[in-house]
Protein backbone atom coordinates (compact mmCIF):
# COMPACT_ATOMS: atom_id res chain seq x y z
CA UNK A 1 0.00 0.00 0.00
CA UNK A 2 1.46 3.63 -0.54
CA UNK A 3 1.29 5.57 1.44
CA UNK A 4 0.19 9.68 0.70
CA UNK A 5 0.63 12.72 3.02
CA UNK A 6 -0.24 16.10 2.54
CA UNK A 7 2.58 18.41 2.60
CA UNK A 8 2.59 20.89 5.96
CA UNK A 9 5.24 23.03 4.99
CA UNK A 10 4.94 26.09 2.74
CA UNK A 11 8.70 27.10 2.76
CA UNK A 12 9.38 25.75 -1.13
CA UNK A 13 12.96 25.18 -0.05
CA UNK A 14 11.61 22.75 2.40
CA UNK A 15 9.13 21.31 0.29
CA UNK A 16 11.43 19.99 -2.65
CA UNK A 17 13.63 18.05 0.14
CA UNK A 18 11.08 16.39 2.13
CA UNK A 19 9.42 15.53 -1.08
CA UNK A 20 12.65 14.15 -2.44
CA UNK A 21 13.62 12.18 1.21
CA UNK A 22 9.76 10.63 1.05
CA UNK A 23 9.66 9.37 -2.43
CA UNK A 24 12.99 7.54 -1.76
CA UNK A 25 11.16 5.91 1.51
CA UNK A 26 8.05 5.31 -1.22
CA UNK A 27 5.77 7.86 0.47
CA UNK A 28 3.58 9.92 -1.99
CA UNK A 29 3.31 14.05 -1.22
CA UNK A 30 0.32 15.69 -1.97
CA UNK A 31 0.46 19.29 -2.15
CA UNK A 32 -0.22 21.73 0.65
CA UNK A 33 -4.34 23.01 0.12
CA UNK A 34 -4.14 26.30 -1.48
CA UNK A 35 -5.46 29.46 0.09
CA UNK A 36 -4.42 28.05 3.50
CA UNK A 37 -3.14 31.23 5.36
CA UNK A 38 0.55 30.50 6.60
CA UNK A 39 0.79 28.82 10.37
CA UNK A 40 1.89 31.41 12.81
CA UNK A 41 4.66 28.96 14.60
CA UNK A 42 4.86 30.14 17.92
CA UNK A 43 5.34 27.43 20.05
CA UNK A 44 8.32 27.00 22.02
CA UNK A 45 9.80 24.06 20.76
CA UNK A 46 10.66 22.37 17.38
CA UNK A 47 7.96 19.48 18.28
CA UNK A 48 5.27 21.89 18.82
CA UNK A 49 5.76 23.65 15.84
CA UNK A 50 5.64 21.03 13.60
CA UNK A 51 2.81 19.90 15.60
CA UNK A 52 0.88 23.10 15.05
CA UNK A 53 1.90 23.16 11.19
CA UNK A 54 0.95 19.25 10.61
CA UNK A 55 -2.61 19.45 12.64
CA UNK A 56 -3.56 23.14 10.56
CA UNK A 57 -2.77 21.13 7.36
CA UNK A 58 -4.48 17.75 8.62
CA UNK A 59 -7.52 19.67 9.53
CA UNK A 60 -7.74 21.40 6.29
CA UNK A 61 -7.01 18.66 4.05
CA UNK A 62 -8.84 15.83 5.95
CA UNK A 63 -5.82 14.00 5.50
CA UNK A 64 -2.72 12.92 7.07
CA UNK A 65 0.00 16.08 7.31
CA UNK A 66 3.60 15.68 7.26
CA UNK A 67 5.72 18.65 8.72
CA UNK A 68 9.20 19.30 9.58
CA UNK A 69 10.46 22.12 12.25
CA UNK A 70 13.96 22.29 12.15
CA UNK A 71 16.13 25.01 14.61
CA UNK A 72 20.19 25.39 14.91
CA UNK A 73 21.94 25.42 17.80
CA UNK A 74 25.12 26.66 18.17
CA UNK A 75 27.40 26.49 21.35
CA UNK A 76 29.10 29.54 21.55
CA UNK A 77 25.60 31.23 21.18
CA UNK A 78 24.28 29.16 24.62
CA UNK A 79 21.87 27.22 21.94
CA UNK A 80 20.37 30.02 20.21
CA UNK A 81 18.73 30.48 17.26
CA UNK A 82 16.91 27.52 18.27
CA UNK A 83 13.72 27.78 17.73
CA UNK A 84 14.10 30.97 16.08
CA UNK A 85 16.43 30.04 13.85
CA UNK A 86 14.04 31.06 10.93
CA UNK A 87 13.95 34.56 12.18
CA UNK A 88 17.12 34.88 13.72
CA UNK A 89 17.94 38.37 12.46
CA UNK A 90 14.41 39.51 12.92
CA UNK A 91 10.82 39.03 11.77
CA UNK A 92 10.87 38.50 7.86
CA UNK A 93 14.52 38.06 7.57
CA UNK A 94 16.07 36.58 4.43
CA UNK A 95 18.56 33.95 4.68
CA UNK A 96 21.73 36.04 3.73
CA UNK A 97 20.03 38.45 6.85
CA UNK A 98 20.74 35.41 9.19
CA UNK A 99 23.63 34.00 7.69
CA UNK A 100 25.10 37.90 8.33
CA UNK A 101 24.02 37.78 11.75
CA UNK A 102 25.27 34.46 12.79
CA UNK A 103 28.71 35.08 11.13
CA UNK A 104 28.60 38.53 13.17
CA UNK A 105 27.85 37.14 16.48
CA UNK A 106 30.24 34.77 15.91
CA UNK A 107 33.26 37.19 14.94
CA UNK A 108 34.70 37.51 18.64
CA UNK A 109 35.02 33.32 18.57
CA UNK A 110 37.75 33.28 16.14
CA UNK A 111 37.49 31.97 12.56
CA UNK A 112 39.86 29.04 12.47
CA UNK A 113 38.58 27.41 15.31
CA UNK A 114 35.77 24.82 14.70
CA UNK A 115 35.77 23.38 17.90
CA UNK A 116 34.65 27.13 19.21
CA UNK A 117 32.11 27.10 16.31
CA UNK A 118 30.45 24.16 17.16
CA UNK A 119 26.81 23.83 16.21
CA UNK A 120 23.93 21.02 15.09
CA UNK A 121 21.29 20.73 13.18
CA UNK A 122 17.89 19.92 14.61
CA UNK A 123 14.44 18.86 12.48
CA UNK A 124 10.90 17.04 14.53
CA UNK A 125 9.00 15.70 11.59
CA UNK A 126 5.28 14.71 12.84
CA UNK A 127 2.75 13.79 10.77
CA UNK A 128 -0.60 14.04 11.78
CA UNK A 129 -3.86 12.73 11.19
CA UNK A 130 -7.43 14.64 10.93
CA UNK A 131 -8.39 12.42 14.18
CA UNK A 132 -5.35 13.44 16.38
CA UNK A 133 -2.99 10.32 16.08
CA UNK A 134 0.48 11.11 15.02
CA UNK A 135 3.86 9.90 14.49
CA UNK A 136 7.36 11.90 14.98
CA UNK A 137 11.12 11.36 14.43
CA UNK A 138 13.69 13.69 15.07
CA UNK A 139 16.93 13.91 13.20
CA UNK A 140 19.85 15.73 14.69
CA UNK A 141 23.71 16.55 12.62
CA UNK A 142 26.75 17.54 14.42
CA UNK A 143 29.19 20.22 12.84
CA UNK A 144 30.35 23.73 13.10
CA UNK A 145 29.89 27.30 11.29
CA UNK A 146 32.34 28.13 8.88
CA UNK A 147 34.16 31.84 8.74
CA UNK A 148 32.58 32.11 5.47
CA UNK A 149 30.02 31.39 3.34
CA UNK A 150 30.99 28.92 0.71
CA UNK A 151 28.57 27.17 -2.45
CA UNK A 152 25.33 27.88 -4.30
CA UNK A 153 23.21 24.36 -3.37
CA UNK A 154 20.64 23.85 -0.56
CA UNK A 155 18.85 27.20 1.73
CA UNK A 156 18.97 28.58 4.54
CA UNK A 157 22.26 28.28 6.30
CA UNK A 158 23.70 25.67 4.26
CA UNK A 159 26.41 27.77 2.72
CA UNK A 160 28.11 28.10 6.76
CA UNK A 161 27.60 24.46 7.88
CA UNK A 162 30.62 22.07 7.91
CA UNK A 163 28.96 18.45 8.81
CA UNK A 164 30.80 16.72 11.08
CA UNK A 165 30.98 13.43 9.05
CA UNK A 166 31.60 15.11 5.70
CA UNK A 167 34.74 16.40 4.03
CA UNK A 168 35.40 19.96 5.28
CA UNK A 169 32.48 21.56 2.53
CA UNK A 170 29.57 23.50 3.62
CA UNK A 171 26.19 21.65 2.96
CA UNK A 172 25.50 24.62 -0.26
CA UNK A 173 29.02 22.65 -1.17
CA UNK A 174 27.04 19.16 -1.27
CA UNK A 175 25.04 17.23 -4.27
CA UNK A 176 20.90 17.18 -2.99
CA UNK A 177 21.91 13.45 -2.42
CA UNK A 178 24.92 14.00 -0.06
CA UNK A 179 23.65 16.84 1.94
CA UNK A 180 20.35 14.12 2.36
CA UNK A 181 22.51 11.58 3.67
CA UNK A 182 23.96 13.66 6.65
CA UNK A 183 21.54 15.90 7.24
CA UNK A 184 19.47 16.57 10.03
CA UNK A 185 16.28 16.20 7.93
CA UNK A 186 17.25 13.28 6.26
CA UNK A 187 17.72 11.44 9.64
CA UNK A 188 14.63 13.05 10.66
CA UNK A 189 12.17 11.62 7.53
CA UNK A 190 13.85 8.43 7.14
CA UNK A 191 13.23 7.50 11.25
CA UNK A 192 9.58 8.91 10.39
CA UNK A 193 9.09 6.84 7.49
CA UNK A 194 9.86 3.37 9.28
CA UNK A 195 7.89 4.43 12.23
CA UNK A 196 4.89 5.01 9.72
CA UNK A 197 5.80 1.45 7.82
CA UNK A 198 5.39 -0.15 11.34
CA UNK A 199 2.03 2.63 11.96
CA UNK A 200 0.38 1.67 9.06
CA UNK A 201 1.22 -2.10 8.85
CA UNK A 202 -0.07 -2.48 12.69
CA UNK A 203 3.21 -3.15 13.54
P1 LIG B 1 11.64 25.95 9.81
O1 LIG B 1 11.16 26.60 11.06
O2 LIG B 1 11.72 24.49 9.92
O3 LIG B 1 10.86 26.39 8.62
O4 LIG B 1 13.13 26.40 9.55
C1 LIG B 1 13.61 27.60 10.10
C2 LIG B 1 14.81 28.09 9.34
O5 LIG B 1 15.86 27.15 9.50
C3 LIG B 1 14.65 28.24 7.83
O6 LIG B 1 14.11 29.47 7.51
C4 LIG B 1 16.09 28.14 7.39
O7 LIG B 1 16.72 29.39 7.53
C5 LIG B 1 16.69 27.19 8.40
N1 LIG B 1 16.79 25.83 7.87
C6 LIG B 1 15.85 24.85 7.93
N2 LIG B 1 16.29 23.74 7.34
C7 LIG B 1 17.53 24.03 6.88
C8 LIG B 1 18.49 23.28 6.18
O8 LIG B 1 18.30 22.10 5.80
N3 LIG B 1 19.65 23.91 5.89
C9 LIG B 1 19.89 25.20 6.26
N4 LIG B 1 19.02 25.94 6.90
C10 LIG B 1 17.85 25.36 7.22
Amino acid sequence: MTLRLVCGSANPDKVAEIQELLAAAGVLLDPRPGGLADVAEDADTLEGNARLKASAVARAAGAAAVADDTGLEVGALGGAPGVRTGRFAGEGASYADNVAKLLADLAAVGAEAPSARRARFRTVALVRWPDGREVLAEGVVEGHIAAEARGAGGFGYDPVFVPTEGDGRTFAQMSNEEKHALSHRGRALRVLAERLAGAVSGG
